[in-house]
């Protein structure tokens, strides 16, 4: 019992003299609680070396307890504040950005989509999966079929960048053309590896702005579709994976997201020549998903939206971007509230609350669904009803006159 006590008073001792230490400005890079030679000084504008963080102005420390890896470190947040769940949209939203996997070609997979879609109020989906031909002819009759569904679903075409070269413009135009009257409303979703990865009968890269692409786009116009186009991937995929890359665990985990740049154009090569395709074809209205990859830098998507009358933009999964800046993204929404489209992408029922919470609360400092996206939180922009209604459906009627355009709110 004694030895114990004596032991405690010592230990109180060491601590005390422990705290006093850390009062002191950090000597030589020596000091901070607990620290005893663990400090070490770096220059103004250097940064901590590995495995250390800086615990005052110049010195830094490496933890005690060996660092977790960021999979595992899961901190709870002691935050309490108000919260608001939203499980249904507050009013019917269009899903620009369908991917309904599989659910669209027999009776039970639509009505397992229609119960689904039910859950979180969302009224139609856009199919974005590229159909043409006896697959969009076969999925629209599927949906026709379907009393519950035949309103709730619509499909976008799809365009094939096979061969492009001479004779490759007529061929395209007469399937398009087909498409459309077999009950298409638009065009997409053009995926990503349009500018990445297609290849010309040469070998050479199909560049997005390539002038035998021209007639296509003339078409869209004159057919007054819109084309939904995904273009390249966020900006840190095409960036060395280090860790300073905000995607690492990302790129870790999906390698495949990766673009080396010795073997693929850079990403800015692949936004101006989308923006080339934009200026080329201002009868022809785009909307470029993914908020074009700018969600980032709002200033720049402002920029294109002002210059491109044309253009319109999308949200699917880059919510992320939109609740990690409540105020710039609220008055962003407010400016270009004629100009965005809700659409999801992957279809995951349970993830649209994420996104209606985000739109439609002030709830601060919240998670997002995709950990691996995004390492920090989220917060609310708190829109109002008329930008919501805009975002959620108006502007998607509005650029697309083929979605049933009966029975929507005022
Ligand atoms: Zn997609």
């Amino acid at each position: 019992m004694r030895g114990t006590s004596v032991l405690a008073g010592l230990t109180a001792i060491l601590l005390i003299s422990g705290t006093a230490v850390s009062q002191q400005p950090p000597a030589g890079g020596r000091g901070g609680r607990g620290g005893g030679g663990r400090g070490t000084p770096i220059q103004p504008g250097e940064t901590c070396p590995p495995g250390t963080t800086e615990i005052r102005p110049r010195s830094c420390m490496a933890p005690e307890a060996p660092a977790p890896s960021i999979v595992d470190y899961r901190p709870h947040s002691t935050l309490i504040a108000p919260t608001h769940l939203v499980k249904t949209a507050k009013f019917p939203a269009i899903d620009f950005h369908g991917h309904a996997q599989g659910l669209l070609s027999s009776a039970e997979g639509l009505a397992s989509l229609g119960a689904s879609l039910d859950s979180i109020n969302v009224r139609l989906m856009v199919s974005a999966d590229n159909m043409s031909g006896d697959r969009l002819k076969n999925t629209l009759t599927a949906i026709r079929a379907s009393d519950k569904m035949k309103d709730r679903v619509r499909v976008l075409a799809g365009v094939s960048f096979r061969d492009v070269g001479p004779g490759w413009a007529a061929k395209a135009i007469a399937q398009l053309d087909a498409d459309v009257a077999a009950g298409a409303v638009g065009v997409g979703e053009i995926g990503k590896g349009f500018g990445l990865s297609t290849r010309k009968p040469d070998g050479s890269r199909l560049s997005i702005d390539d002038p035998e692409l021209d007639p296509i786009w003339d078409e869209c116009a004159r057919l007054g579709l819109p084309v939904f186009i995904h273009t390249a991937d966020p900006e840190e995929f095409f960036k060395p994976i280090d860790y300073t890359n905000e995607r690492w665990l990302e790129l870790s985990l999906f390698p495949d997201r990766r673009y080396p740049q010795d073997r693929f154009p850079s990403f800015d090569q692949l936004m101006k020549e989308r923006d080339n395709l934009f200026r080329k074809h201002p009868r022809t209205t785009f909307v470029a998903a993914h908020m074009g990859w700018h969600a980032s830098d709002l200033g720049r998507l402002g920029k294109m939206l002002d210059e491109m009358p044309n253009l319109y933009t999308e949200v699917g999964a880059v919510l992320y971007d939109i609740g990690r800046q409540p105020r710039l993204a609220h008055d962003f929404f407010i400016k270009y509230q004629d100009r965005i489209l809700f659409g999801k992408d992957s279809f995951q029922p349970e993830e649209y609350p994420y996104y209606w919470r985000v739109f439609e609360t002030r709830d601060d400092y919240f998670d997002y669904y995709r950990p691996y996206h995004a390492f920090w939180k989220l917060y609310g922009i708190d829109l109002p009803d008329d930008v919501l209604k805009k975002v959620y459906f108006g502007n998607a009627l509005r650029i697309t006159k083929a979605l049933p355009q009966q029975g929507w709110p005022k």
